[in-house]
């Protein structure tokens, strides 16, 4: 059953309500795992265990995060839910789609379902944390659901998807897939020795990062090359790391 290793991640919820309802819509579909970054009122809460009517051992086994990084840390794939698009284009699923896609990943991870914040959503930093991005096909009129409706939906496509056989994968693979983690390591390594050689001006770095993001999201390399690509880093440009100024981990660009 590969329902308990899809996490539910809400960054910066406002209403306590909305974290109950969440936990509700979960357990309906058999999810458990939801994790806070950031919740914006105290938690526990008990407008959250009223609305989780039932459903108090999501909530109670909920943790809360500083930041999304923290949410997401042993996982090795995220998407991102979003009521709009974006400027700089980035790999747009639909539900049906991205639940086999969370179930297969899910097979050698644990994956995250990102969803943000009721008034303002996902900032572009924290989507860039996600590999890719799952919109709720709306009225484009009026395309903003509730959050926890929002997490209904994506939540049954999730059950559903768990009740078909998913296709067989053809990948061989020697290593598991590197971790968010692991990638946020990388990325600062990076952007790092791109400045340090005067590739990237930090005053000005326009779409750089988010471009080479998007294009080590599509190769998904496992921890073996990407440890290599760490060390093609440390004896190109030894002072990189740890990056000056700045926590191992820190903001993504
Ligand atoms: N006004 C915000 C929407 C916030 S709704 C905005 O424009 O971004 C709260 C969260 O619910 C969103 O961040 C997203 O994670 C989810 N959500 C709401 N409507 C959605 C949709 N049509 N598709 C995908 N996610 C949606």
């Amino acid at each position: 059953m590969l329902l308990p290793h899809v996490r539910i991640v809400l960054v910066g919820t406002s209403h306590p309500g909305n974290i109950g309802a969440a936990a509700r819509a979960m357990k309906n579909m058999g999810l458990t795992s939801l994790h806070l970054a950031d919740p914006q009122a105290p938690f526990p809460s008990p407008e959250a265990s009223a609305r989780a009517s039932g459903a108090d051992d999501v909530l109670e086994r909920a943790s809360v995060h500083r930041g999304l990084g923290e949410a997401l840390a042993g996982c090795g794939y995220a998407l991102g839910l979003s009521a709009r698009l974006r400027s700089l284009p980035w790999p747009v699923v639909e539900p049906r789609e991205a639940a086999v896609r969370a179930l297969q990943k899910a097979q050698a991870a644990p994956v995250a379902l990102v969803f943000g914040r009721e008034k303002s959503g996902l900032s572009n930093d924290e989507l860039a944390r996600c590999q890719a991005l799952v919109h709720i096909p709306a009225n484009p009129d009026y395309s903003s659901l509730n959050l926890a409706m929002a997490v209904q939906i994506m939540t049954y496509e999730l059950r559903l998807a768990s009740r078909e056989s998913l296709p067989e994968s053809t990948a061989r693979e020697d290593f598991p897939p590197a971790t968010l983690e692991d990638m946020e390591h990388f990325y600062n390594h990076l952007e790092s020795a791109m400045v340090g050689a005067g590739f990237l001006n930090p005053d000005n770095p326009r779409h750089l990062m988010r471009r080479l993001r998007r294009l080590y999201n599509r190769a998904q390399p496992d921890q073996n090359e990407l440890s290599i690509l760490r060390g093609i880093l440390s004896a190109l440009a030894p002072d990189a790391w740890p990056p000056r100024g700045r926590e191992s981990g820190g903001p993504a660009r």
